[in-house]
């Protein structure tokens, strides 16, 4: 999608620091962290968002959260992180591509809202 700004990313046309890439997923730094550690993993093909994810395009999604795990470890985050996915104006989505966040390195409140 052209006026997305996570395909922007994956098209390398707006900088991101990356922490890993396949054919399938992106994982860069986010720009605003909210912890030590707090990266975005995202399909590279354009899902809106939670509510975008169909039985034809789930499996990047099952494909992700295998790659969560092995980003938790290339950063040290052996004392546990969080996944996060916004979905939605209330949720406080900001960006209309489907993405969770991985935040992580110091110890997490349980507040859910
Ligand atoms: P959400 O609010 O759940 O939609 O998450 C969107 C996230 O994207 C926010 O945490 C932003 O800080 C982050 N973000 C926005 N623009 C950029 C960017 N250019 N590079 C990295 N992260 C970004």
């Amino acid at each position: 999608m052209s006026d997305c700004l996570f395909c922007k990313i994956i098209a390398g046309d707006i900088p991101s620091a990356k922490v890993y890439e396949d054919e399938a997923v992106l994982a860069f730094r986010d720009i605003a962290p909210q912890a030590p550690t707090h990266i975005l993993v995202i399909p590279k093909a354009h899902i809106s968002g939670c509510n975008g994810v169909t039985a034809e395009n789930s499996q990047v999604v099952a494909h992700i959260f295998e790659v969560i795990p092995q980003i938790a470890q290339a950063e040290g985050l052996e004392n546990g992180y969080r996944v996060v996915s916004n979905c939605g104006p209330n949720a406080g989505q900001t960006v209309p591509h489907l993405h969770f966040h991985i935040l992580g390195g110091r110890e997490l409140t349980l507040e859910m809202a």
